[in-house]
């Protein structure tokens, strides 16, 4: 059993200029090998800050992540780290700023095998280059390019086959295809399917799009103001979303709307994190609130399936 599980991961603490600010509070979740959790929610919402904790960028001001049911922070701590760094690797937004133009794309792919000492010499490493390009259905003689001389979607390939390079297990992809067109999108979601099924990854998927974590999660957490609201398997979600907030950002999507029913665009705007409403943090936008939802807040619950769901309405029967 693989336990990337970060249970009462409270308040993490992200440093932003002048303030601090608590960036995420009390998100819970685990994470079974070979399976894929999608966290989804507007900008904010804290889905980059869980990212940067799992892979070690950021330490938890409070709770811990556990990887195979050892304190992963504690292990980033000591001279396990580099080990631990093998088997856990990041997947960037943006295939255009995470790659180096400077450097070409087989040293690019080639740099971990180098950090982690995985090739005795610069021919193994060549040899193992060649193959991850492949087997990211780029070909061996890419890696002589630039970065430059690339499509994002190619680009995006690039840096799966880098994240790759040390055999991980759990691959923290955040928002790995926003940045690429929609055709391309769904190719790089394909590969990465496939990768999974032939490796056996884990992955940590972030999105602000539902119809992009529909086709890759097996369940789906979703955040708001730095919390999570709801988590459920991926079709008890999208047939039955529970949260207030999950609903409204199904409605958003044009495809997966209720029959007959027009698309509803997302409503208002996300609070200012550094204050945030009293209560529940969606009653400022939520078609349900009442007295209650201003004043209390909402703790998760377990609810039908196997989900969780922090609401009042959804708690009382009125949701
Ligand atoms: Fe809406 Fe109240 Fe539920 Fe919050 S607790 S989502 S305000 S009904
Ligand atoms: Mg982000």
């Amino acid at each position: 059993r693989f336990d990337v599980s970060a249970p009462w991961l409270t308040r993490v603490i992200e440093r932003r200029p002048r303030q601090w600010l608590q960036a995420v509070d009390g998100v819970s979740f685990e994470i079974e090998r070979g399976r894929t959790l999608a966290l989804v929610g507007e900008s904010g919402c804290g889905k980059s800050t869980v990212a940067r904790v799992l892979v070690g960028l950021y330490a938890p001001s409070a709770g811990q992540v556990l990887f195979d049911g050892r304190d992963a922070h504690a292990v980033y701590a000591s001279a396990d780290a580099l080990a631990l760094r093998r088997r856990v690797q990041m997947i960037f937004q943006d295939p255009y700023a995470s790659l180096n133009p400077r450097w070409r794309v087989g040293d690019i792919v080639g740099e971990p095998l180098r950090e982690h000492g995985l090739a005795p010499d610069a021919a193994a490493r060549e040899g193992r280059v060649a193959e991850l390009l492949q087997s990211v259905g780029l070909a061996a003689a890419d890696g002589a390019k630039f970065p430059h001389q690339f499509s994002g979607g190619q680009r995006q390939r690039v840096s799966i086959a880098r994240a790759l390079a040390t055999a991980p297990e759990f691959l923290v992809c955040d928002e790995p295809t926003s940045a690429l067109d929609v055709s391309v999108q769904a190719q790089v979601l394909n590969l990465m399917k496939d990768l999974q099924r032939e490796r056996g990854l884990t992955y940590l998927f972030i999105s602000h799009n539902l119809a992009v974590v529909r086709h890759v999660s097996d369940e789906v957490g979703v955040m708001y103001l730095g919390r999570l609201v709801e988590r459920a398997p991926t079709r008890r979600l999208f047939a039955m979303p529970r949260h207030p907030y999950t609903r409204m950002l199904l409605d958003a999507i044009p495809s997966l709307a209720a029959p007959g029913r027009a698309r509803t665009p997302v409503q208002g705007d996300v609070p200012n994190p550094l204050q945030p409403p009293s209560g529940c943090g969606f009653h400022p936008r939520c078609p349900l609130a009442n007295a209650r939802c201003r004043a209390e807040r909402p703790v998760l619950r377990a609810v039908d399936e196997g989900g969780v769901v922090a609401c009042h309405a959804v708690e009382e029967g009125r949701g």
